[in-house]
This record gives C-alpha cells, structure tokens and sequence, in this order.
C-alpha cells in the first residue's frame, strides 16, 4: 500500500478536502467564539454575526436575497426538505411529482417515500444515452396537478449537465415549482439564479468544494411555500430548527466564494487533466467507452466502462497502488445493483458493472494522470487476463490492451 505522501484522489465527487481558507474560517468558532447564534450575549452575537454574514456571502455567490438561503446539515437534508417540504406545503393544489431517472437517492428516496407513505404520484423522466433529459418530455409530463418538478444540475456519476434554463423556462410558464439539486455543480458551473426566475429551489453540499462535512444550504425563493421537516426553535426563520453549525456555515460561505472567484482558471485546468486522462486511457487501453456528454459534462468528471472486467475489481487494484477513484456514486458503491444512472442511459448491465469515476479536483496534478493511467492499462490487462469473459484471453496480447 502506498503511503499518505504518494496516494492520488480522484474521488472529489465523493467530498473533497478542507481547504486551509475554509479550516482557517472555521477555527474560531470551535475555539474561542463558540457561542449559540441564538444567545443575546456578547458570544452568541459574534456567533450570529457569523452565520448572517456567511449567509450574504453565500446569497452573493447564489445571486440571490440572504433572506432565501436556509442553512442545513447536508446536501441530502436540502434535497430531503426541498422535495418533502413542497409536496406537504401544496397538498390541496396537487399529488404530482416529476423528477427523472438518473437523480441522487437523496432526491429519488424522498418522492418514493411520498408516494409509499404519502399518496402522491411520480413521474420519472427518462435520459437519452448522453445521460439528457429531453425538456420535451417534462413539458408533456406536467399536469394541473403537478406540485414539484426536481431535475438535478450536473449529474454525480457521469458529470453530464442537464439543460436547466430550458427547464425552469418551462417550469415557469407552466407555473410549477422547480427544485434543482446543485450539489455537484455548484461552484464548478457558473451559476446566476437571478438570471433563472423559474428555479424555486436549490441544493448545495459543503463537502463537495472544499468545506467540512456538515454544512449545505437549500436556496428558497421568496413566496414558495415550504413545510420545514426539522421542528423545534424557530431557527432560519423557521425552516429549519437546530442550533446553527456556526463554524461549517462560516467554512461554506468562505469556500463558496473561493470556488466563485477561482472557477474561471481552475475550470479549464481540471477540464485539461480530465482530458489528459481520457486520452490515456485510450491510447494504452481497448474496449474503454466514454459515459455521459462529453460536451456538457463538469469539466473534473470522467465516467468510463471498461469491457469484460468490473469496475470493483479496478478500483480494488487502483486502491492497491494507493488511487482512490469509484464506481457509480459513494452511496451505492458496495452494492452488486448496477448504476441506476448508466442502466437509465440504456447502457449494457455488463458495461455498466465495468464503469469506474474518476472525479479529479484542486489537488490533481499531470503526475498523478499519468500514475493513473499507468496503474490502470496493468490493471486492466491483469484483470483481462483473468476474465472468463474476454475474448482469446489464452492468445497473446489478451485484453485488448494496447502496446505502450
Ligand atoms: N446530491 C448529489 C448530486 C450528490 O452527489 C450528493 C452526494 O454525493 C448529494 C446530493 C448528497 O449530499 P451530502 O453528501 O451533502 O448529503
């Protein structure tokens, strides 16, 4: 096993690191200002003074009012709250739900739990094989008693961006609250949300860039109804109850604004990387296929299937040289079930069990690509070697992997 100083990260779609102006941010209010927000002495009132001033600087990033930013523990818990909180505020105007196919369990386990325990109804949008939903497809799918659309951004297993200003287009016209799940792409995609009056709602997760664990924020437009999940003190103005995680919010909004004011350099440099990458791979190895678009697609994701082996197998023989990569997402990663994403693209469920995500980030270098690449064609022409399925792996050059 590699050392600490030689490993190679290429799971950023899972969490990322603290980064030092997030921890610095943090510090203090695990140290000497550790007031409760809600308390009126001189510690509590630093404390607030905190968390409302992370609150305007994450609005800033957003593009939109303080007032519409509610603080939670987790991109899961504003996915939860968004889907839950709507459906249970609109109950008499209607019990339909559309979402599509290739959503985070987080958004795809919350309108199941409706429809199980709840009544409403769902409507799952279906992908083309880039991973795309068609905005025909909702237009037609929304009815008069439809409460809640839900289209994530950018998808976390294969990184394909979804056409959201088409979709909250339509979303508006047709009067329908729109959730969208940002929780990958926010801080990699530009993102305006006075520029999209049709998005209603909006997740975000602050492990995703560079914040600890613990911290996202669900973005409430002004005059949507909301239940709030959480009852208890009337913290966010109600929408949320829980005394506030003053130090995760601070290191949120300080790695939001960093992410804002970096994303236009460290976009391309990470999009070169991911490039750099694929063309490895396909110079060294045959029998690889690309997933997603690749044309819109977050410029640190690479999703591809490498034929007759499983993904697991690689990443247990990349984790073997110390390169952390993953197949299909980290929640379902473990489980023998196919990725719900590519069989929803209509994706073989042999291909789709041969998939791996490389998700690179801040700290990825050239080296690091080229350790990946060379760990993966050994990988790969081992694994090949040993696979029942490949063809004539009893003739020499077995595998399909090319000459270096
Ligand atoms: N939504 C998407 C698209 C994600 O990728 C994730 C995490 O992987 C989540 C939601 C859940 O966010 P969190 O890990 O903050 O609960």
């Amino acid at each position: 096993m590699a050392d600490t100083a030689e490993r190679v990260y290429l799971d950023h779609n899972a969490t990322t690191p603290v980064r030092p102006e997030a921890l610095e941010a943090m510090l203090p209010f695990l140290t000497e200002r550790y007031g409760n927000a809600s308390s009126i002495h001189a510690f509590g009132r630093e404390a607030r003074t905190a968390v409302e001033t992370a609150r305007l600087a994450l609005a800033a990033a957003l593009g939109c009012d303080p007032a519409e930013v509610v603080f939670t523990g987790s991109g899961t818990e504003a996915d939860n709250q968004a889907i839950k909180g709507v459906a249970f505020a609109s109950r008499e105007r209607g019990d339909h739900l559309i979402t599509t196919k290739i959503e985070h369990h987080a958004v795809l386990h919350s309108v199941e739990y409706l429809v199980k325990y709840h009544g409403y109804r769902a409507s799952y949008l279906g992908v083309d094989g880039r991973g795309q939903v068609d905005p025909a497809e909702l237009e037609r799918s929304i009815t008069d008693r439809t409460v809640l659309v839900s289209v994530m951004h950018a998808n976390n297993e294969t990184g394909t961006v979804q056409p959201l200003e088409e979709i909250a287009a339509i979303c508006q016209a047709r009067g329908v609250t729109l959730h969208s799940d940002a929780v990958q792409s926010f801080g990699k995609l530009p993102l305006d949300l006075r520029r999209l009056p049709g998005v209603s709602l909006l997740s975000l997760s602050g492990h995703k860039i560079y914040a600890p664990k613990g911290a996202g924020a669900l973005f409430v437009r002004k005059g949507v109804r909301l239940h709030p999940l959480v009852h208890g003190g009337g913290h966010e103005r109600h929408r949320r109850a829980g005394t506030e995680n003053v130090a995760g919010i601070a290191a949120l909004a300080a790695a939001a604004g960093l992410a804002a004011r970096e994303r236009e350099a460290e976009q391309p440099r990470i999009a070169a990387l991911r490039d750099r990458l694929w063309a490895g791979i396909t110079a060294r190895i045959a029998a690889v296929h690309r997933n997603g678009d690749p044309q819109r697609c977050l410029a640190n994701t690479l999703n591809a299937s490498f034929e007759y082996i499983e993904g697991e197998s690689i990443l247990l023989s990349l984790d073997m040289k110390g390169i952390a990569a993953s197949s299909g997402s980290a929640c379902t990663s473990g489980s023998l079930e196919p990725s719900h994403v590519l069989m929803a693209m209509g994706m073989p469920v042999e291909l789709a069990h041969g998939s791996v995500r490389f998700s690179l980030g801040r700290g990825t270098t050239e080296a690091q690509i080229d350790r990946t690449v060379d760990a993966l064609a050994e990988a790969v022409a081992r694994l090949r070697e040993m696979s029942p399925l490949s063809p004539g792996r009893s003739c020499a050059g077995a595998g399909g992997v090319k000459p270096s």
